[in-house]
């Protein structure tokens, strides 16, 4: 078992987000006098982006999803029951600050001093949901890590959209009161990079599997998504890896070897399989 201070191995993933529909990534009011009230992010130099953040955001969401349907069928992956926690409900998370004491409490008891930190650490993973142990929680750093996606060196203009505000209280259009929105036009391609560390190769198939997701093009970003915005396709997916066999080459020269996420799709799905005991 990983106890995330050592290095066992490392992922790269690079793929292209290719926007089918308009996005609009939003960063607040416009600073400028003069500017569009919902402008999109950009960088310094004024090029659009993706922050990394926004796109873990979507693709835990949408695992979540997954995940909390295949727990409803009872899916098992090596004898555990896959599910999701809802992170931001303290009452609802899958380890709460109760079940943390009691675990500190009972390691204390039943281990050596030496052994504590290790068995505690044993204990919150065994009692984590798969989405935190992916994507991170209070309890334990993310597995997962996504940068910002940047502009694939292919300049681009937004466009400046005109919307009608819509009276929160009726849920109709309000009478003359107007807002313009900036938008990245379809098209667009953006660079995605992720790095996943540290994983068995049986979650690196679960991530897999969001991303797959993504390349058939059911994954929505961004905002105004109701307006038909936000939709794309990861294409040109590339997985290298990084075993602790061969960190001294990786460390002397960068030497990743290439791997294929199609085998960890497969190998998962004949897992789920066999120990997915699933209910009518
Ligand atoms: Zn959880």
């Amino acid at each position: 078992m990983s106890d995330f201070s050592s290095f066992d191995n490392r992922y790269y993933i690079i793929a292209d987000i290719v926007m089918e529909r308009p996005l609009h990534i939003g960063r607040g009011a416009s600073l400028e006098p003069i500017g569009t009230d919902l402008p999109v992010i950009k960088t310094p130099d004024d090029k659009p982006y993706i922050p990394g953040s926004s796109i873990k955001g979507v693709l835990r969401t949408q695992f979540e999803k997954y995940v909390r349907t295949m727990f409803s069928q009872n899916v098992k992956l090596n004898g555990k029951q896959l599910n999701a926690c809802d992170i931001l409900d303290e009452k609802n998370r899958c380890i709460t600050v109760k079940k943390r004491t009691d675990f500190e409490k009972e390691v204390k008891q039943t281990y050596k001093k030496e052994e504590y930190d290790e068995k505690l650490t044993q204990k919150i993973i065994e009692n984590s949901c798969t989405a935190c142990i992916l994507f991170g929680s209070h309890e334990m750093a993310s597995k997962i890590y996504i940068k910002d996606a940047f502009l694939d060196n292919v300049p681009i203009k937004t466009e400046i959209r005109d919307g009608v505000a819509i009276d929160r209280d009726t849920g109709t259009a309000k009478s003359g009161a107007k807002f313009d929105y900036e938008i990245v036009p379809a098209g667009t391609s953006f660079k995605f990079e992720a790095i996943i560390e540290n994983v068995e190769l049986l979650e690196l198939g679960l991530f897999a599997l969001i991303l797959k997701s993504w390349e058939r093009g059911e994954i929505v970003i961004g905002g105004k998504t109701s307006a038909g915005m936000g939709w794309g396709m990861l294409k040109n997916i590339e997985l290298k890896c990084v075993e602790k066999s061969d960190i001294i080459d990786f460390l002397v020269s960068g030497k990743k070897k290439p791997a294929d996420l199609n085998e960890f799709v497969n190998q998962l799905r004949k897992k789920l399989k066999k120990e997915g005991d699933v209910h009518a």
